[in-house]
């Protein structure tokens, strides 16, 4: 038995993050790993750096291929099961389609079409085992909801349509049962997997889910809500083995719990371990914690992505962020003074009007943040609030779900001019990272004029 894991590539246009920040297929090397030890055999296909989806299909020749990614990947991904499908017919052998990751785990009702066979919405990689094992009796099958695709007809069933594939149990998973990851994928590939100017830089996940519940965001509901994270011993473990001098920490949230962070610590001195890290933190955490974050860069912290979100209070308050500006502006100022660097994470809203993309700016300036990621503001599929959006919906295309689009109508502009003032925020904010030096590792030319076009080419 083989079954090939794919990662579809995240864009076809140029507007997006490849070269810059490319993160190897964790979620796959975890779950080969998992049917490896199991006697599966497997291939990784990562649609970020192999951009031939049709010749790995051919040449390995699958039983099973799984599919995971975020909502921008999901047309790639029934394309690709299409493949399967269609590609296939000359064959006797009939090819399995499973999809899963994040997205089929928050929405699965969205791969309900005739060339999906399977939709995991699990972490558990047991249930890819119980597909190739024929072990899914007891799942859910003959769903209401069928999207059309290119295949066979659904089934119908008192005027309704049911898709003929099953879903998986959304069940909790623990991540102490996760088998670390195989890295042949990540070693093969060396330094194109990066995050900015540390390259190669490898992932590893130490917890699943958040505890927090910030409204705009659906991290919190991933593993059914339920945070769970490894022991720290192991975790340490493992950074110790990979055969790499960056390592990325993908948890949502990474500082949560003083003691494990103190363990932590303790332990990547207790080996000698010489990395640089990035991992993902909160504000409020930051300042309550700065002796915390002094041991964290003495020991090779250099990025801390932290979600700033908004230069208001309100903002902050009605999004449930339990962070405010001030707290903000100090997590800033400790981490540099600690010579971390932050990342801080904004979002801009569709009801900003000009002089808030100004006003952003100028937070931003006034208080020396060098590192900055601007997102549009994108109401996500899989949560409550996502309704009230559908009336001012302006594409429902899923790879506009890239935080890079503006999906829904802005409130006080148009289309257009929201596009302008938030290009032209970005480029203030490329311009004087330039003067900074601090993306000296990129062709910033290259994209200064794409910023440029967009400006124009969405805004005019
Ligand atoms: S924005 Fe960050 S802290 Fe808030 S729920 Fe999402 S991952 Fe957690």
């Amino acid at each position: 038995m083989k079954i090939l894991l794919a990662n579809p590539e995240t864009s076809r246009s140029k507007y997006d993050y490849a070269g810059i920040i490319d993160d190897e297929p964790y979620e796959l090397e975890c779950l080969s790993a998992y049917l490896l030890d199991k006697g599966i055999e497997t291939v990784i296909w990562d649609g970020q750096m192999d951009k031939n989806f049709w010749g790995i299909f051919r040449r390995e020749n699958p039983d099973y291929v799984y599919f995971c990614g975020r909502t921008r990947q999901e047309n790639f991904i029934k394309e690709y099961c299409g493949v399967c499908k269609s590609g296939n017919k000359s064959s006797v052998k009939e090819v399995v389609t499973i999809v899963g990751g994040i997205h089929a785990q928050c929405c699965p009702h969205r791969f309900f079409t005739d060339d999906v066979d399977y939709v995991v919405t699990t972490f558990d990689p047991k249930a890819v085992y119980d597909i190739i094992e024929g072990n899914t009796d007891s799942w859910g099958s003959s769903v209401p909801g069928y999207i059309p695709g290119n295949g066979s007809n659904p089934e119908t069933i008192n005027g309704e349509e049911y898709w003929h594939g099953k879903v998986s149990p959304s069940l909790p998973f623990d991540i102490k049962k996760m088998p670390r990851a195989d890295r042949s994928n990540f070693y093969k590939y060396g330094a194109r997997y990066c995050y900015l100017e540390l390259r190669p830089c490898a992932i590893i996940r130490t917890a699943f889910c958040c505890p927090y519940s910030c409204s705009f965001c659906y991290r919190n509901r991933l593993n059914c809500g339920k945070y769970t994270s490894r022991d720290i011993a192991d975790v340490v473990d493992e950074i110790e083995s990979i055969d790499c001098e960056n390592i990325y920490i993908i948890d949502d949230d990474f500082l949560v719990g003083t003691e494990r962070l103190e363990k932590f610590v303790s332990l990547i001195k207790a080996k000698n371990i010489r990395k640089k890290f990035v991992c993902f933190g909160r504000a409020d955490f930051i300042v309550k914690h700065p002796d915390i974050i002094k041991e964290l860069a003495e020991i090779g912290f250099y990025y801390i992505l932290t979600g700033l979100e908004y230069i208001e209070n309100r903002r902050l308050s009605d999004t449930n962020k339990r962070s405010g500006v001030n707290t903000n502006g100090r997590a800033i100022k400790i981490l540099h003074d600690s010579g971390i660097h932050m990342m801080g994470m904004f979002i801009t809203d569709l009801d900003f009007k000009k002089k808030d993309f100004k006003n952003l700016y100028r937070w931003i300036k006034h208080f020396k943040l060098k590192h900055v990621a601007v997102s549009i503001y994108t109401p996500e599929m899989c949560l409550e609030n996502f309704e009230e959006y559908r009336d001012r919906l302006v594409t429902e295309d899923p790879s506009e779900w890239d935080y890079l689009h503006v999906v829904a109508k802005p409130t006080h502009l148009s289309v257009k001019k929201y596009y302008f003032y938030y290009h032209l925020l970005l480029i203030k904010l490329f311009l004087r990272a330039k003067r900074q030096g601090i993306y000296d590792f990129m062709d910033y030319k290259a994209f200064i004029m794409s910023f440029v076009k967009n400006l124009f080419r969405f805004g005019g």
